[in-house]
């Protein structure tokens, strides 16, 4: 579905991607894992179109969309949930997720969808008039994930969905992105948290330095030496 090849991001004289290749195959849960400053955060960038690529090449079903608008790739219904929320503090949780359904077609479904992600997120229907910014961390990180489904995506791009929450949370939030998964929803997961993420995830690539250094099935990377040894502190 999602086809990276040779990617090479460059920060001025950082080059922050050698040359990465990653594949996302549909209705899978796909994981890119490493440590802080590998580059995860610049990767989801390159997809989402907001860093500029300097070679190589990205696809979406087979077409080139290396050279797209961050607008026209949204609107193929590639999503990125962003570190750190971004949510609008001062709005409601209802209005937060409202905005999530800014293009025509995910407007069109917004009541409907608004009322799956009540039902996927209790929580947040309980708090839907309160203003977000008011919200515990978990519950904003929930915010977060309902905003990005009220735009109807096709690829979610996660990117440290469980950053500072406390580990019942974080818990919370990887079930909810394997149920999520499970319905059919296709995802990239980017985490340091290497055993959560591995245990639901289908298939995984480590970056370590701007480079792909080990890729593998997930089940297979959780018993590789050098992921027990740097990552999982066995
Ligand atoms: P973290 O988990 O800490 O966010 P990461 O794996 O997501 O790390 P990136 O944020 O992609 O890593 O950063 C990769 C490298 O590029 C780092 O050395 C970082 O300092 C650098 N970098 C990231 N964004 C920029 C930028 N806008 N300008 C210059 N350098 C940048």
């Amino acid at each position: 579905m999602l086809g990276i090849n040779a990617l090479e991001v460059n920060y001025q004289h950082l080059r922050a991607l050698r040359g990465v290749s990653l594949k996302v195959e549909k209705s899978d849960l796909t994981a890119l894992i490493g440590s802080n400053g590998s580059g995860k955060t610049t990767l989801l960038n390159a997809v989402s179109g907001l860093v500029p690529r300097s070679s190589g090449t990205i696809t979406w079903e087979g077409r080139d969309i290396t050279n797209l608008m961050p607008d026209a790739i949204c609107r193929l219904g590639i999503v990125q949930v962003p570190e750190g929320r971004k949510l609008f503090p001062k709005m409601t949780v209802q209005e937060n997720l409202e905005m999530g359904a800014y293009l025509p077609e995910a407007r069109a479904k917004s009541v409907q969808t608004i009322r799956r992600v009540f039902d996927l997120f209790p929580r947040l229907a309980e708090r839907r008039n309160q203003a977000s910014g008011l919200l515990s961390g978990g519950e904003q990180q929930m915010l977060a994930l309902g905003r990005s489904l009220m735009s109807c995506p096709r690829l979610l791009m996660l990117d440290e969905p469980s950053l500072g929450l406390a580990p019942i949370v974080a818990s919370e939030i990887f079930r909810i992105v394997s149920d999520l998964n499970r319905d059919g929803l296709t995802v990239l997961l980017v985490s340091q948290e290497v055993l959560y993420t591995l245990s639901i995830s289908k298939y995984a690539y480590l970056l370590e330095s701007g480079k792909i250094t080990l890729a593998g099935p997930a089940a297979a990377l959780v018993e590789d030496p050098r992921v027990k040894s740097s990552y999982l502190g066995i």
